[in-house]
Parts: structure tokens; sequence; C-alpha cells
């Protein structure tokens, strides 16, 4: 979609810091991260939110895409041996601000704060 800011990440006609990429997926480093590492992991597909990727006709192959990516995103980014956190906000109450579906990796410090 043109009018998808990580549709056009994914493309490259917008800028960003990426960190890994396949045919899939793509990760960058967030423009406001909340911790030393900060990364969005972002299907290439346009799908709008986690609900509509568990029904999208290639649903499954993109979430075994984004779960098969986790690792080598989390090696690029220098935190597989430390732990990380992976987070996907949903809708509006769960904060979710660009309608492009994706997954927080969040590492680098230890996460105290946790909501559960
Ligand atoms: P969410 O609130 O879960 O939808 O997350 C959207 C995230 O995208 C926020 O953490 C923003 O800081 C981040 N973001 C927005 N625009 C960009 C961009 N151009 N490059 C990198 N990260 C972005
Ligand atoms: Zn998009």
């Amino acid at each position: 979609m043109s009018d998808c800011i990580f549709c056009r990440i994914a493309d490259g006609s917008i800028p960003s810091e990426i960190v890994y990429q396949d045919d899939d997926v793509v990760a960058f480093r967030d423009i406001h991260p909340v911790a030393p590492v900060h990364l969005l992991i972002v299907p290439r597909k346009h799908v709008a939110n986690l609900l509509d990727l568990a029904t999208d006709p290639d649903g499954s192959r993109v979430a075994e895409a984004v779960l098969r990516a986790v690792p080598r995103v989390a090696a690029a980014a220098g935190v597989d041996r430390t732990g990380f956190r992976l987070i996907n906000n949903c809708g509006e109450d769960g904060g979710q601000t660009i309608g492009h579906v994706h997954f927080h990796l969040i590492g680098g410090r230890s996460l105290g704060e946790k909501l559960l």
C-alpha cells in the first residue's frame, strides 16, 4: 500500500535503519526507542493487525516467517544471549498507531517494568 509507512520502509522508498531482511520480513530500528535495542519486525505483506494476520490467506506463512526471523533479528542486534521482549500492540486499546502489523523487539537492558 503506497500510503502505508511500513510498506514504504519495506520497499525502500522511505529510509530506515534496517538490521535484517529476507523475502517476507524486514526489521529496522524504531525512531523512538524505549530501550538501547528497539526494533520493529514487519512482514512485507500489508496486513493491518494481528487479527487480520490470523485470517489472511497468507497468514500462516507470514507468521512463520516472522517467528523464524526472531532469532536472526535478535542475533543481528546482539541480544540473542541477553534476552529481549517481543510485543504486538493490536488495535486502539492495544495502543497500535501504525496500521500494518508489526512486532517490537526490545532489549539491551533489563526490562523491569513488567505488566504481567
Ligand atoms: P505501534 O504504536 O505499536 O503501532 O508502533 C509503531 C511504532 O512505529 C512506534 O514505536 C514508532 O516510534 C515507530 N515508527 C513510526 N514511524 C517510524 C519510522 N519512520 N521509522 C521507524 N519507526 C517508526
Ligand atoms: Zn503496509
